[in-house]
């Protein structure tokens, strides 16, 4: 029980607001992308500033409360909040200074990925974020953030020149290479163990029109497609980045399409792409020249807010015929139509980057092997859930015992070890040193997990 006089206390420190289960928006603040998560916080503080921040970490300090922290609340393990505790929401803090001249972008942690780019493209700039745009830059960022333009210019946390962060004893902190360089090199892919990032600096890069969109063959076509795929992304240069995908068409027919992003002179890229598209025959072509912003936005249909999701991902180097066959197979009589298997590609830039550089250790050409199972009805959950691990566990053999942090869902705490690889011990000595009570625990926690 909160005390009124603390609850006002609270509230007169604040410049933004504080929603309590009998207000208005409470449900629908409490609701997040992945509609598995029912949770229900004892209150949500909605802040406008970095001093909102800090006045929540010390009343969750006086009241001994669970705090959640929520940028974009598009991850799916639903971290984002916490069952009666305090639910700190970022997701007004929508500030977004661009400085063309210098290419650097003050962005502060409400912002989504369409924010972000929105306001970077007006200037005909970018950084790297995801591929589905109303995620969370946040999130995103604080684990590593693999997108469209990973190849040429690395992950969104290379990108970072700081971030402003208030940590577990209130203060807030500049994390650069010059200040706290332990903390800024924890934070770029273990962020969310370490505090309350308030806003990021990126670098940006001058970005579009590009070469996007995706083609797709008949699922039957997969054991013959993807080989050649598999080879044509090995010898791709930098400037293409390619994901590859399982799903059904809208004629409810099973697929295997491979989606594209050439960030380059386009007349280059439409040649590049040639062999590709001229692959067997193609049930679908939309490959074309394209706004970045449009490019961006390329994934969203398929990710409708509100639908429930179970998540399964690790990564994978080579794409064997083993597992092209169980990809196959298991596509065939996946329970659910909106389900998609996706091999997103991480090369070039993202992957030269040295794996002890940032916390994000998994610094290879490779694919990040995501199985992203999605429904509607929560009398489904227990099939879907069950085809998902399924396919997770017959795709063992071919797959690396690491995974990206921001794939892992909420039932994988034993994940979380191979979520850091090499990098976890020293990841759980910066959390000691700034976070020694783990304070800051509603998260794929490394101080929990380290046995
Ligand atoms: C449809 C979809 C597509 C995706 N595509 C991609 C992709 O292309 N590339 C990619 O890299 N990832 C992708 N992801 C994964 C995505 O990176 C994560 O879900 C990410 O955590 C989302 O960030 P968020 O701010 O929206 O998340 P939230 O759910 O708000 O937060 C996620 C975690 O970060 C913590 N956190 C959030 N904000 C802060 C903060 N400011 N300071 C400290 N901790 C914080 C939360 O407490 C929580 O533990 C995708 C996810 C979805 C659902």
């Amino acid at each position: 029980m909160i005390k009124q006089c603390a609850l006002d206390d609270f509230r007169s420190k604040l410049r933004g607001d504080i929603l309590l289960p009998q207000d208005a928006d409470y449900d629908a603040t409490r609701r997040i992308f992945n509609a598995m998560i029912d949770r229900r916080p004892a209150l949500i503080a909605r802040c406008a500033s970095a001093a909102d921040v800090v006045a929540c970490i010390g009343f969750k300090r006086a009241e001994a409360l669970e705090i959640s922290v929520r940028g974009g609340g598009h991850n799916v393990s639903g971290k984002a909040v916490c069952d009666g505790g305090l639910m700190i929401d970022l997701s007004r803090m929508k500030g977004c200074r661009v400085d063309p001249l210098r290419r650097r972008v003050r962005a502060e942690a409400g912002l989504t990925l369409a924010d972000l780019d929105r306001d970077c493209q007006a200037f005909g700039l970018a950084t790297p974020t995801g591929i589905v745009s109303p995620t969370g830059i946040a999130g995103l960022t604080l684990g590593g953030g693999i997108g469209w333009l990973g190849g040429k210019h690395g992950l969104s946390c290379d990108n970072l020149e700081s971030v402003d962060i208030v940590t577990a004893d209130g203060r807030l902190l500049v994390a650069a290479p010059t200040e706290h360089p332990d903390l800024f090199w924890a934070v770029r892919g273990g962020g969310a163990n370490l505090g309350v990032v308030t806003s990021f600096e990126y670098r940006l890069h001058e970005v579009g029109p590009v070469v996007g969109g995706g083609i797709a063959w008949p699922l039957a076509r997969a054991k013959h497609v993807l080989p050649f795929y598999d080879e044509f992304a090995r010898a791709c240069p930098d400037e293409l980045s390619l994901n590859a995908g399982f799903f059904t068409a809208e004629d409810g027919t099973k697929v295997v399409g491979v989606k594209v992003a050439w960030i380059g002179p386009l007349d280059v890229g439409e040649r590049l792409l040639k062999p590709l598209r001229s692959l067997d025959s193609p049930v679908a072509d939309g490959i074309a020249p394209m706004g970045f912003v449009d490019l961006q936005r390329g994934g969203d249909g398929a990710f409708p807010r509100g639908r429930r999701h179970y998540w399964k991902a690790s990564f994978l180097r080579r794409l064997e015929q083993g597992a092209i066959d169980v990809l196959v197979e298991f596509t065939a009589t996946c329970p659910s139509p909106y389900t998609q298997v996706g091999l997103q590609q991480m090369h070039g830039q993202a992957a030269r980057v040295s794996p002890t550089e940032t916390a994000f250790a998994h610094r290879h050409d490779q694919w990040d092997c995501l199985i992203l199972t999605q429904w509607d009805d929560s009398a489904d959950d227990e099939r879907n859930i069950r085809w998902t691990r399924e396919l997770h566990a017959a795709l063992r053999p071919w797959v690396e015992d690491a995974v990206y942090v921001n794939n892992l869902g909420d039932d994988e705490a034993d994940r979380v070890r191979s979520a850091y690889g090499a990098n976890f011990d020293r990841l759980v000595a910066v959390k000691a040193k700034y976070d020694p009570d783990n304070f800051f625990r509603g998260n794929q926690n490394v101080a929990e997990h380290r046995i």
